[in-house]
């Protein structure tokens, strides 16, 4: 935020003194105060300073799958067998919930997006599920929910032990739907959530029970996989996780190829438009072997006619590898765009390292977040590419390594994802993309009738408009106002202690409010209950300008709902103009007027600057000075 040097205002309510004490107010967002959060903090396990408790704890699984993708068929057969620690929890569990994502397509059970209907099946077929104690396999019972299964265990599960499953399981993957995977011509797929994946179980809510329906998102507990994926008619393999058979799978001219590109910061092209008229992987068929630890889920593509690009850059002291495998010759733009995501996301905002070794730009459809894998479309204007690129590789941190809920929680994923890479965008789009676009959307919207309070769980918004406006837009803009609050040094010194605090656990939204008010020393409840736990209207206008005692005085009146920051433009009697910022403090006691003065010159004309800030009337915020005296 600029503000004008050698203005000096004082805004004349009382509410534009800063309180610097430690907070120590447990009182959350109303109405929705989360009694279960209160338990966590009493139990030790959460705090109110937005750090994990002394007695926090997580969950963990390690993953060992085989799975056979047959491209021509689009059939999938797995078999997985994971080890599950169980760490984090409330007395001994007798069952073990796993989730089955790809069961939104199967007949009956209930989706909130469109599901081409040649892709409606039977879902996932589990052939076996067992217990695997001591070499002995013991079957288990399982109940059947709508995109979950709960395993019965025949003796309990303490904390502090573990539990080896081994699953088997067959899925038809949707072709034509293109929900963040899919098929997109006949040898290259996308296959995102295609193994059972046991649920989070974390120390707030136990079993995360929600169903799967699509539009929302999911939550994912941190695993280790070690994957052998085999493919068929000659089809490469891209995935979460570092290749660890490159010399098994590859033509010697590819491998080479390869190689180049983990050691050089120039673009390899190791798959080039010539290498895919001829073989570029040993066999019609070949097993992949990848592994990955410490990560949220995995993903794979596949191809026999994309292109792939690649180099290697040194980060903070070790290597990452930016790739993309594509079909469009544009595409191709994406391998520097991604290092100077990584880059921004490292030093700037949230400041924490990338904490992966790979980041591979899938030309698929849409876009779409996953470990180390991003699916995405060729955009006609490279600006959207800038948006989507950068939003998606932010996701790296906000779910995956702060271990967000989704499907509950989508303002804190999106929002931050909206929020924290936007002057990155901003420094190089040629069109409005970042918080100014956002602005514009949320400046009519909250009074709407179909909107929704940011803080509504994911997965009950209704419609889709109120769920992409509360977890995307609106919470962009409140985290823009709250950084006006706090200032930007503030705001990043509280994403940076945030992200590294909950590095691969699982923060709640009220971990970030708490660490961005200990952070900083301010009470911010006004603002969160304001903008995060309610809907309104958002008008700030110029009710009247006065000079008295060679100031000016400047009477903002907030004749909406929102607490709102005011960017006033000022132009001089003499000439000239200034901008002037004041933060959303000033409604911190409810007051509906504030009276900000300055000394200086007299002014002839102030206009309210609402670029970035939304007002859904613009009528009142201007005010022509006709006489000065009062
Ligand atoms: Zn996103």
């Amino acid at each position: 935020m600029q503000q004008v040097k050698y203005i000096l205002a004082a805004a004349m309510c009382a509410a534009c003194v800063a309180g610097k004490a430690q907070i120590k107010s447990a009182a959350l967002p109303q109405p929705y105060t989360d009694s279960a959060f209160a338990v966590a903090v009493s139990n030790g396990t959460r705090t109110t300073i937005g750090v994990p408790g002394k007695n926090y704890k997580t969950n963990f699984a390690h993953y060992n799958i085989n799975a056979d993708f047959r491209t021509s068929e689009g059939h999938l057969y797995g078999e997985e067998t994971v080890t599950y620690d169980y760490n984090c929890g409330q007395g001994a569990l007798n069952s073990i919930v796993i989730n089955l994502y790809r069961n939104i397509y199967k007949d009956g059970v209930r989706k909130n997006r469109y599901v081409d209907r040649r892709d409606i099946g039977d879902g996932v077929i589990i052939e076996k599920i067992q217990l695997v104690k001591n070499g002995k396999y013991t079957d288990l019972n399982i109940t059947e929910f709508a995109t979950q299964i709960e395993a019965s265990l025949p003796e309990p599960l303490h904390q502090g032990e573990s539990i080896t499953l081994f699953i088997k399981w067959n899925n038809k993957i949707a072709a034509n739907s293109h929900i963040r995977g899919g098929k997109y011509n006949n040898d290259t797929w996308f296959v995102p959530y295609f193994y059972p994946q046991i649920a989070v179980y974390d120390d707030i809510y136990g079993w995360d029970r929600i169903q799967h329906s699509a539009n929302e998102e999911f939550y994912f507990e941190n695993a280790n996989y070690d994957v052998n994926l085999t493919t068929d008619h000659y089809t490469a393999v891209w995935a979460t996780g570092v290749l660890q058979n490159p010399e098994k799978v590859y033509s010697p001219e590819v491998l080479k190829k390869y190689r180049t590109a983990l050691s050089s910061n120039k673009l390899t092209d190791i798959i080039s438009k010539e290498d895919i008229t001829k073989h570029t992987v040993k066999k019609e068929q070949n097993v992949w072997h990848f592994c990955a630890d410490s990560v949220s889920d995995f993903v794979f593509g596949c191809s026999a006619t994309s292109k792939w690009t690649a180099k290697t850059f040194d980060l903070d002291g070790k290597h990452v590898t930016a790739a993309a495998v594509y079909r469009s010759e544009k595409f191709r733009d994406n391998v520097d765009l991604t290092e100077s995501t990584i880059n921004y996301l490292s030093h700037k905002r949230p400041a924490v390292t990338y904490p992966y070794p790979w980041m591979t730009m899938f030309e698929g459809s849409g876009g779409m977040e996953f470990p180390m894998m991003v699916n995405e479309d060729l955009d006609k204007l490279w600006d959207d590419m800038i948006f989507t690129t950068s939003h998606e590789i932010t996701h790296t941190y906000f779910p995956f390594l702060t271990g967000i809920n989704q499907n509950s929680y989508g303002f804190i994923d999106e929002g931050l994802t909206m929020y924290v890479p936007q002057f990155f965008q901003d420094s190089i789009c040629s069109m409005p993309t970042g918080v100014k676009r956002s602005a514009r959307y949320v400046s009519n919207h909250l009074e709407e009738d179909n909107a929704k309070p940011v803080f509504t769980k994911s997965y009950s918004m209704g419609s889709s408009w109120a769920f992409t406006m509360a977890s995307y837009y609106t919470p962009q803009v409140g985290y823009s106002i709250l950084e006006g609050i706090v200032g930007s040094d503030v705001m990043e010194k509280a994403l940076q202690q945030f992200t590294t605090a909950w590095s691969r656990k699982h923060a709640h939204p009220y971990d970030f409010f708490y660490m961005l008010e200990n952070v900083s020393g301010k009470d911010l409840k006004f603002f969160y209950n304001n903008w995060f736990a309610k809907t309104g209207n958002t008008d700030l206008g110029i009710k009247d300008v006065y000079r008295e005692d060679s100031t000016n005085y400047i009477v903002i009146e907030n004749y909406g709902e929102k607490y709102l920051p005011a960017m006033l433009k000022f132009t001089y009697k003499g000439g000239g103009s200034e901008k002037f910022y004041q933060s959303a403090e000033m409604w911190r006691d409810g007051n509906r007027t504030c009276t900000i003065a300055l000394p200086g010159p007299e002014i002839q004309e102030v206009q309210l600057d609402t670029e970035r800030i939304p007002d859904s009337n613009s009528n009142n915020n201007y005010f022509f000075i006709k006489d000065n005296t009062k």
